[in-house]
């Protein structure tokens, strides 16, 4: 069994500002735990290459990503929205987080592994398809799904976004698009305030009350996602992978365990193994408190690779 780790050292050089949660310690906490479990030299390292123009059209207006390179600053910050802001290495570094996703889709389609994992930031699934919003420049995850529809010629790939903020970005760009299933679950109502009741036969969205427990989630999932995922027989899984619904992270009042991402990671391998020749791309999304974010990745990761 194989598992692609991609990452790109551009990632870690896209700052914020020393206050923002979404910093280059999260890459940093989660690299230095999975090399303290012995787990990085079981994992197939690649670097990611930039997403290019064509790839990103394919889910972002034109409009937008001529205005996110004009913006790009060359020195300074420059502000995407209230909470989201480029410095000098934000673009390139969202290019690779988005080409980090491509790259994923390749080598797992090509067979070449089993399953991957993006080790990127920024985030992508708050982006729209006009509009960069909540840390997010562009929608990494979808970038990869619509490579996959495009390129690889799949007509079912399902996103599984278990981030404890809805998935408005992804929702945006394929709510008319029923060769891609969503399933989201996220605290609601709670940032970004949409997926509550803007869902459909392919868009399943599961809104969690603040207070949701571990084993509330599960039966959720038990309930919503997984009936939906079968019926649908997805030929390949990505997963918006973001783990600030944890206990620790007070970036949100859900209330999940290390536990609950290897259970979560596990249901969703048995879909893949059943449908889609077990190929999984996992992508990282959210998760803000630093221990309690490289544990979870870390048995999501063990999980994901056997180790
Ligand atoms: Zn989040």
């Amino acid at each position: 069994m194989h598992t692609a780790y991609i990452s790109h050292a551009l990632c870690l050089k896209h700052d914020m500002g020393s206050h923002h949660p979404e910093c280059p310690a999260r890459i940093q906490a989660i690299e230095d735990r999975l090399i303290a479990a012995g787990l990085m030299d079981w994992l197939q390292r690649y670097e990611a290459s930039e997403a290019t123009h064509e790839q990103l059209l394919r889910v972002h207006a034109p409009e937008y990503l001529q205005r996110i390179a004009d913006i790009a600053p060359s020195e300074g910050m420059v502000a995407l929205d209230g909470d989201t802001l480029m410095n000098p290495f934000s673009y390139p570094a969202a290019l690779r987080a988005a080409g980090a996703v491509v790259e994923a889709v390749d080598l797992v389609m090509r067979a070449e592994v089993e399953n991957a994992f993006c080790c990127i930031r920024p985030p992508g699934h708050h982006a729209e398809r006009a509009q960069g919003m909540g840390f997010c420049i562009f929608n990494n995850v979808a970038v990869g799904a619509a490579h996959a529809l495009a390129v690889h010629g799949l007509s079912r790939v399902a996103i599984a976004d278990f981030d404890v903020h809805h998935g408005n970005g992804t929702e945006d760009i394929f709510r008319d698009d029923d060769r891609v299933m969503l399933c989201s679950t996220f605290q609601h109502p709670f940032y970004p305030y949409s997926g509550a009741d803007s869902g459909n036969a392919h868009i399943i969205n599961v809104p969690l009350a603040a207070g949701t427990t571990g084993e509330d989630f599960r039966a959720a999932i038990e309930q919503h996602w997984l009936p939906a995922l079968e019926e649908f027989r997805p030929e390949l899984l990505l997963i918006s992978a973001g783990f600030d619904a944890h206990r620790d992270d007070d970036m949100s009042m859900l209330g999940l365990s290390d536990a609950d991402y290897d259970w979560i990671t596990a249901k969703l391998m048995a879909v893949a193994e059943r449908h889609a020749g077990r190929r999984i791309v996992s992508v990282l999304e959210g998760g803000y408190e630093l221990n309690s974010l490289a544990r979870s990745v870390l048995a999501h990761l063990k999980r994901l690779s056997g180790f």
